[in-house]
């Protein structure tokens, strides 16, 4: 069946509101590189949307996969418990970044996993408020949305939201560009001290969801000197510092958790996204203590840390640690870094180049350097034609979540298709303006 015809099917079965970056149906995909039902290939800078890090259907995870559906699918973890469930959370817990003894809890989605983490905090430490960020991304079911610090396309028209939670500015803590430490933690200390000046008491925050690298908010770096301030001023107030990791995690960052990037130690990780290669699954870990503050009955799910999904993400954290995939992040990283650099240097609409480990971004930028998510969209059209597969983050942000699989000559392709692509707008605007 053609490209259009599903693309029709797609239009009269299934509402507007699940968005698809691209009128592309995927038949196959292995490694970096995916292939449409008109058979056309592309080399995928979204991996699923930073599930992919070990790349599309690696053989280990897929043999994995193979072996556990043998055995058994699905039995619910409350009915009958499986040991993939138990491993996993072992290995989670020994990895995470937290200091331990550490214990783990499996849900389905990224969102979940944030639900969950505020559930526990706020058991744990008998406190209600939750801190989030602005531009901050935490998944789309209600408490995910209230935590979430974008109105568009996210919040807008499906108030009212889950109360107690608290926004801190975005840019003291995230904003790009050389900064000085003493600056940075002023400003931070700033506006910390703004939020318990006028919205919630310190003693009444249960925690502060963060995330290390702003994903959807525009792939910004948590600025080192902010980590410290945020992290001081947690423990100073018995508050729970939560790193979501939901898409830095799993090597994307130059290191299995972009925590261990800085000097951080959270009490609690949410992670989702890469952990089982493809399949859902989210997981939550955090100290033993307050991990054990809910009562029995109170955190769970029907599916929650599948069979499958297990011995998926078994696999997949052998392949990060055989493939050096963490390493391999950060030397993606700076060959996009230096691609990236020069592409601001040629073209006026690219700016901002940023990033930590292959987590990286660069802003598409119109007139005055405004944000420019029509012109962005054109590039990605561009690229699309020329075999690569790319998406933005709020709206503008040219972003890469490439497998971290993917070849040396795969991403020397890719980013030069993305040079064309840049000049291909570049001439199309010179038309226009003549
Ligand atoms: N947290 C972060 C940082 C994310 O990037 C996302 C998804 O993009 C989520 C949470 C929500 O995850 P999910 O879409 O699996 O619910």
């Amino acid at each position: 069946m053609s490209q259009q015809d599903l693309l029709d099917r797609r239009e009269k079965a299934i509402p507007r509101g699940p968005f698809n970056i691209a009128p592309l149906f995927a038949s196959r995909a292995e490694g970096a590189r995916l292939w449409d039902t008109d058979g056309k290939e592309y080399i995928d800078f979204c991996g699923g949307i930073g599930v992919l890090n070990v790349g599309h259907n690696h053989p280990d995870v897929v043999a994995a996969i193979k072996r556990q559906a043998d055995l058994l699918i699905h039995s619910s973890w409350h009915v009958a418990m499986y040991e993939p469930y138990v491993e996993l959370a072992e290995r989670l817990n020994d990895l995470v970044p937290v200091p331990g003894p550490n214990k783990t809890v499996f849900f389905n989605s990224g969102a979940e996993a944030g639900e969950n983490a505020a559930k526990i905090c706020r058991v744990a430490t008998g406190r209600q408020a939750l801190v989030a960020f602005e531009r901050g991304f935490h998944g789309r079911t209600l408490l995910g949305m209230s935590l979430t610090g974008k109105v568009n396309p996210y919040t807008a028209g499906f108030g009212p939201f889950a109360p107690e939670v608290y926004r801190l500015p975005w840019e003291p803590f995230f904003r790009f560009g050389e900064r000085a430490d003493e600056d940075v933690e002023r400003e931070c200390r700033e506006a910390l001290a703004h939020l318990f000046a006028y919205h919630i008491e310190p003693t009444g925050i249960a925690c502060v969801m963060v995330e290390p690298v702003l994903g959807e908010g525009g792939f910004l770096p948590l600025h080192p000197a902010a980590a410290r301030v945020l992290q001081q001023t947690c423990r100073e107030h018995g508050i729970m510092y939560i790193s979501d990791e939901v898409q830095s995690g799993f090597g994307r960052c130059g290191a299995l958790f972009a925590t261990q990037r800085y000097d951080l130690q959270p009490d609690m990780v949410m992670m989702a996204k890469s952990l089982a290669g493809g399949l859902p699954l989210s997981a939550v870990t955090g100290r033993a203590e307050l991990m054990d503050a809910p009562q029995v009955g109170g955190i769970g799910g029907t599916f929650g840390g599948n069979p499958l999904a297990c011995a998926a993400a078994l696999a997949v954290l052998d392949v990060i640690e055989r493939e050096g995939l963490s390493q391999r992040a950060e030397a993606i990283g700076e060959v996009v870094a230096g691609r990236f650099e020069q592409l601001a240097q040629d073209y006026d609409f690219l700016a901002q180049p940023r990033g930590l480990g292959a987590m990286r971004g660069i802003d598409v930028v119109g007139r005055e350097g405004k944000a420019d998510a029509a012109l962005a969209g054109r590039l990605l059209v561009e690229a699309r034609e020329r075999g690569l597969l790319m998406m933005t983050a709020s709206g503008n942000t040219i972003r890469t979540l490439m497998p971290l699989v993917i070849s040396d000559d795969e991403l020397q392709r890719a980013l030069s298709a993305l040079e064309q692509s840049a000049a291909a707008v570049a001439a199309a605007i010179l038309q226009e303006v003549s």
